[in-house]
């Protein structure tokens, strides 16, 4: 399906337009969102965040053309603008009979290069994981990923040489690239970044973040956090600790104390939202076990 039906919008609305929609519905098919369907909505995720990124990395304002098929050669074609510009350099200065020897090497190198993309299959995506320290979740930091893709040289492409020093003429060579993904999305799409190869369109590289285990918080319903504070008895409370932002805060509360207190937007940030989940501080006599601490863990808190 084309990218702007997949997104309700169309090709002419404004990249602001777009990104709303986008966001709306990545919201609703959010994996996370959809515990008794997360196959199907992991799928149709994927597909509004291919569609989307596709849709960003070719958008030009100016662009208004209808049929499918031709904005994306075009689009392709305005990504590639250098060697148009150097085709029509060339044109200038030379005569006709020439230019037609040309401009047929160039269509040459033109099908060269779109049967690929217009191929009806791709090649594997290629997935990855990465582990992040959760006060690089909190933070939101950003990680760089380095990755060698089998890549189409673009050198060959653009340039007419007699030895190419990149591919060493083989068209395809080892290319390394940096990817930055943000700690705090769980799931991240380059749409069209994985391996090249002849006769095929190249996959995506998904990544995959997960939250590594932390010594005193804990993750529960995805982006709410759990800590817990022991007491020694009847009496009041007050509990220094340092958290995830790296500042240090006190707890306090009076005996006799609730099960637990709810301290809200304190969680780790909920992607597409804006908004944080909630760190639930909950209180435990001293005297309970530590090694039941699965047994709390289970238990709803509400
Ligand atoms: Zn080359």
């Amino acid at each position: 399906m084309n990218n702007y039906k997949i997104l309700g919008v169309k090709n002419t609305d404004s990249l602001d337009h777009i990104t709303k929609k986008y966001k709306e519905l990545a919201k609703i098919y959010h994996p996370d969102r959809n515990p008794l369907n997360t196959e199907q909505a992991t799928e149709k995720f994927k597909e509004i965040n291919v569609a989307f990124i596709t849709i960003k990395n070719t958008y030009t304002p100016s662009f208004k053309q209808n049929e499918e098929e031709f904005k994306y050669f075009t689009d392709k074609i305005i990504n590639k603008g250098e060697f148009l510009n150097r085709f029509f350099n060339k044109a200038k200065t030379i005569d006709m009979g020439e230019m037609l020897g040309v401009l047929l090497k160039n269509i040459k190198k033109i099908r060269f290069y779109y049967d690929d993309i217009f191929s009806e299959t791709s090649t594997e995506d290629i997935n990855i994981t990465i582990n992040v320290e959760m006060e690089d979740v909190y933070n939101s930091e950003d990680k760089i990923i380095n990755l060698v893709r089998k890549r189409k040289c673009l050198k060959c492409f653009t340039d007419d040489l007699a030895f190419c020093s990149i591919c060493h003429n083989k068209i395809y060579y080892e290319q390394e690239k940096c990817f930055l993904v943000n700690c705090s999305e769980k799931i991240i799409i380059f749409s069209g970044e994985s391996n090249e190869e002849k006769n095929n369109k190249p996959g995506d590289i998904i990544v995959r973040i997960i939250t590594k285990k932390q010594d005193r918080f804990n993750i529960f319903n995805n982006y709410d956090l759990l800590y817990f504070i022991f007491s020694r008895g009847e009496e009041n409370i007050k509990h220094e600790y340092t958290f995830l932002d790296k500042q240090n805060y006190i707890f306090e509360c009076t005996y006799p104390y609730s099960d637990h207190y709810i301290i809200e937007g304190k969680g780790l940030y909920i992607p597409y939202s804006n908004k944080r989940g909630n760190l639930v501080i909950k209180i435990v006599p001293e005297h309970e076990n530590n090694t039941n601490y699965k047994l709390y863990l289970n238990k709803t808190i509400t």
